[in-house]
């Protein structure tokens, strides 16, 4: 398989070359140069390794579509390792439950972090630290969190060979669980850094950093960002698992909705529609930073400023835009890379927003690629957290509501599968807003708010960071 740029340039990599970068050098994403075509009868093979073998045999089959650089016998050893029942908590990694009628709830949040980022981070540790032993190279990786991101990417990196992460957060900022989930881990490859400011300014930090191309080369530093492709990728898997969950036979449909934010979990919804998985429909659901659901009411893709961009209840889901999309837009205009340029590289950074709304192709999203969307506020988590627990005694976290909110609003005949994007006891304080009771902590969790912490509190200074990952680099 031959990836290429959403912005056009087609210089032909494989997998390993892009599995450690992130944009592409002419400042597109990218995607697979075609997407592999699975048969009606393929499907039902795969609906049997996943019965007889299980989740990681399926990943293996799905991965190997995309991934020919990487011996097979690896490729299954990495998946072998990386979907144990032991680190996602049951044998079926991804169960899926029935809520009410043809509703149902795909769990994707019993990983290391108890949210859906360590169903795509776990993988690329394991595959980081393959290919950086391959290459015998080293990589450190710089973030910015406020939250899920960052714990997802130190779980997966914790104890890694080659692999150093540096995380910044914003300190004092982040929920006592998600402080403990991070800075409880006493591992020599991960290192907090709590920044005296807000999460703009730990971006601003990261930014500064990665410009320095001269330090940015000196130290091999990377980034673990959603539009990382193989993390898209990992995520193609569980649409399958879900598919198979909730049907019995090829015959039928099944649609997904998905808690959205930088679109990069429902992108790989699209990429296994595209494959021919048979999904009807593919619901984005937003909380009220509405990006996407305004682009597929109106055709108007419009980036939000930062006073314009909300604080909320579900707040992994809280973006000005939304950085896989040009993805599907790409897709949308059928692959024409020079026509994704012009909308994502000139009229958005020229006047903030591009209209799609005269246009055919945005005309026939729905029909052609089963997209529809919603929108959630905070009335409607606490009602639906609420109903979900009063009436149908299923307690959800605050993504997963804004999920089935918009999910009853585009119910058909097929089953409905909300993703589960995290636990309740994440978004503890919002729960007991609704509930006046707090979540279920699972019990590899009592405590964590005691352990010893492991982390560094800084002034807002980018040379400060660099003068920490430079003594730390030794
Ligand atoms: C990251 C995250 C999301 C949003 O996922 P995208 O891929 O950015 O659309 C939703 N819910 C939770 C709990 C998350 O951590």
């Amino acid at each position: 398989m031959r990836y290429l740029s959403t912005r056009g340039d087609a210089t032909p990599r494989q997998f390993c070359d892009i599995l450690l970068e992130g944009l592409a050098p002419d400042g597109g994403l990218y995607l697979p140069a075609h997407y592999p075509q699975i048969s009606a009868a393929r499907v039902a093979a795969l609906r049997q390794t996943y019965a007889r073998e299980g989740y990681a045999a399926l990943a293996f089959e799905i991965l190997s579509l995309y991934i020919d650089d990487i011996p097979a016998d690896d490729l299954r050893a990495i998946c072998a390792k990386t979907y144990t029942a032991q680190v996602f908590g049951s044998p079926a990694i991804v169960p899926v439950r029935p809520l009410e009628g043809v509703l149902h709830i795909e769990a994707l949040s019993n990983g290391p972090t108890l949210a859906f980022k360590d169903m795509a981070m776990q993988l690329l540790g394991h595959l980081f630290e393959y290919e950086l032993a391959r290459r015998g190279e080293q990589l450190n990786i710089l973030g910015a969190t406020s939250g899920d991101t960052g714990s997802a990417a130190e779980y997966a990196m914790r104890g890694k060979k080659g692999v150093r992460v540096f995380m910044t957060s914003p300190h004092g900022r982040m929920s006592p669980f998600q402080q403990a989930q991070m800075f409880s881990l006493q591992d020599e490859n991960i290192h907090n850094i709590a920044i005296e400011g807000v999460f703009d300014d730990c971006q601003d930090i990261v930014k500064a950093v990665s410009n320095d191309l001269e330090f940015k080369r000196r130290y091999k530093i990377g980034t673990v960002n959603s539009i990382n492709w193989a993390r898209l990728l990992a995520q193609v898997v569980y649409y399958f698992a879900g598919y198979f969950q909730a049907t019995s036979s090829e015959g039928e449909k099944v649609s997904f909705t998905v808690p959205s934010g930088n679109f990069g979990n429902i992108c790989a919804g699209h990429v296994a529609r595209m494959m021919g998985l048979p999904i009807a429909k593919l619901v984005v659901a937003t909380n009220e930073n509405d990006v996407l659901d305004e682009f597929f009411r109106t055709g108007i893709y419009r980036v939000r400023g930062s006073s314009d961009t909300h604080e909320t209840s579900s707040p992994s889901m809280d973006i000005s835009k939304a950085s896989n999309f040009e993805r599907f837009v790409f897709d949308l205009l059928g692959r024409d890379g020079a026509a994704t340029r012009a909308l994502f590289g000139q009229a958005l950074s020229q006047q903030g927003f591009f209209d799609l709304s005269a246009d055919p192709r945005f005309q026939d999203a729905a029909s052609r690629y089963g997209f529809a969307s919603g929108k959630s506020t905070h009335a409607d988590r606490l009602a639906t957290i609420q109903d979900c627990w009063q009436r149908l005694g299923q307690m959800i976290d605050t993504h997963t509501a804004d999920g089935v909110k918009v999910a009853r609003a585009h119910l058909g005949a097929e089953p409905m599968v909300v993703l589960e994007t995290a636990l309740p006891i994440k978004f503890a304080a919002t729960i007991e807003e609704a509930l006046g009771r707090l979540p279920e902590r699972p019990p590899q969790f009592n405590g964590i708010e005691d352990l010893p912490k492991r982390v560094q509190v800084m002034p807002a200074d980018a040379q400060q960071v660099k003068d920490y990952i430079a003594r730390h680099c030794a």
